[in-house]
């Protein structure tokens, strides 16, 4: 097992691995930039290293700083959190090159999936159901007219490099097409240097389905069941829940079944999640994401298993501690985004918080790097915190939820506590009947 492990992220997340740490006895090493210098990760790790100026170009993301600092302080291990370089193949081969260990999956896995033409083939070909569509990149207009054609409109063009739900079209019919195509194109190479688009069936109201996966490297997979993240404003979750409302226990099996098989047969390591557009019983395959997810703790609470701990002893090379077998899902857990911004426009909303209050008491978690007298700096993600409440069933989450909501006191910022209260009085939480378009529609005439 490694002695010391370096955090390349900051916030809740760094906090998130930092605990992991500590309960296996292994010393983190925290980096930050200057604009960090008095956050909560920096506090809490054993050591920690300053790599630059605010600007995560400079900071997050510049790779000789991080490994410098791994080689300063001789950590063995990088765990990358979410975003920033969590997905970034070319990091993870210059990590290993310098004989650290990349807490993750291979730089090979990570690029063929962040490729979403490549991600989708090799899933086909894993016997992962897709969305119909194009096989491949689609060269020019006409090749997209004859896919249109054939497969039925709506659309949706997409660029292959695309993420964070850039570089997406939808043509609801032959009128639309070409502006759309055009449109995906150019945002792909603006955004993305890449302008290689696909085109897939456009779906009307899906509902958002992943499946956790997590692998040993040597063959071995299994699956944690799905989350459901269906609750999504341009594109960026807001409040997930395991199990799924609309996923029985066969379904479960069946999807995760195919899921775990899939990287099995690849040798993947560590924890993966695949993503599904779920719609009329048939589920289709969108991206599959070779990292911890921002939502990962629904599923730790239902499966009473630490996914961190899990991905830190397989890079070690030890076994999987967890087998299908035992894996047993208990009750249900509900997860809120808390962001500092301002409704009903989601204006980012940074400053000091004057008081801070987290909410406790039976099955619920706070993960937050928020303290009282800290001042959130403008110069990243603006989610600052997440709830995570786990009850014996769903009604028991939904209440649990609203109590630690009222409990939660976060003043001298805004925040989008007050989404999560209007969500609750709304029937269709209650029922868990939403869909991916559900809360922008609902935002439209909703918190005016
Ligand atoms: P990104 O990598 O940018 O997040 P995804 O491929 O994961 O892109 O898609 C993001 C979101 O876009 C999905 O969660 C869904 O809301 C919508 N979407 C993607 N593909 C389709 C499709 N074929 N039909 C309908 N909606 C889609």
């Amino acid at each position: 097992m490694f002695d010391k492990i370096l955090i390349a992220n900051r916030g809740e997340i760094a906090l998130r691995v930092i605990r992991a740490c500590r309960e296996m006895g292994i010393k983190s090493v925290a980096v930050h930039s200057t604009a960090d210098a008095d956050a909560m990760h920096v506090r809490m790790a054993d050591e920690s290293v300053c790599i630059g100026p605010a600007s995560s170009a400079q900071s997050y993301l510049s790779m000789p700083a991080i490994i410098s600092a791994c080689e300063i302080t001789g950590a063995q291990a990088i765990h990358p959190g979410y975003g920033f370089l969590s997905e970034n193949a070319q990091f993870v081969q210059i990590v290993e090159d310098h004989e650290i260990t990349f807490i993750g999956p291979s730089a090979e896995h990570i690029r063929v999936m962040g490729d979403k033409i490549t991600a989708k083939d090799t899933m086909k070909a894993l016997g992962v159901p897709c969305v119909p569509g194009s096989d491949g990149g689609v060269p020019d207009y006409a090749a997209a007219q004859a896919v249109a054609a054939e497969i039925g409109f709506p659309v949706i063009i997409k660029a292959t490099a695309g993420g964070g739900g850039r570089g997406m079209k939808l043509a609801r019919s032959e009128a639309e097409l070409e502006t759309a195509f055009r449109t995906a194109r150019a945002e792909g190479k603006a955004a993305f240097g890449n302008d290689e688009v696909y085109i897939e069936k456009y779906l009307g109201k899906p509902r958002h389905i992943e499946i956790q996966v997590f692998g040993d490297g040597k063959g071995n997979a299994v699956h944690l069941g799905e989350r459901d993240c269906s609750l999504q404003r341009r594109h960026q979750k807001v409040f997930e829940e395991a199990p799924g409302p609309a996923i029985d226990a066969e379904t479960r099996a069946r999807i995760g079944k195919i899921c775990a098989d899939a990287v099995a047969s690849i040798n993947y390591i560590g924890a993966g999640t695949i993503e599904f557009l779920y719609e009329d019983g048939a589920f289709f395959f969108i991206e599959m994401n070779t990292r911890l997810q921002v939502e990962h703790p629904v599923t730790e609470a239902i499966f009473g298993v630490d996914l961190v701990r899990e991905q830190i002893r397989v890079a070690a090379g030890e076994p999987m501690e967890f087998s299908q077998d035992a894996l047993a899902l208990n009750g249900h857990a509900i997860e809120v985004r808390l962001n500092a911004e301002k409704l009903p426009n989601f204006a980012p909303s940074p400053g000091r918080i004057s008081q801070y209050h987290a909410p406790g008491g039976l099955g619920v978690r706070m993960d937050s790097a928020l303290y009282d007298g800290y001042a959130i700096p403008p110069y990243y993600d603006s989610l600052i915190g997440k709830l995570i409440v786990h009850g014996r069933d769903r009604p028991e989450a939904l209440a649990r939820l609203g109590r630690a909501l009222g409990e939660l006191i976060i003043d001298g910022i805004d925040t989008t506590v007050p989404l999560f209260h209007a969500l609750l009085e709304e029937e269709a939480i209650q029922r868990g009947e939403y869909d991916i378009h559900w809360l922008e529609g609902w935002l439209e005439h909703a918190l005016n």
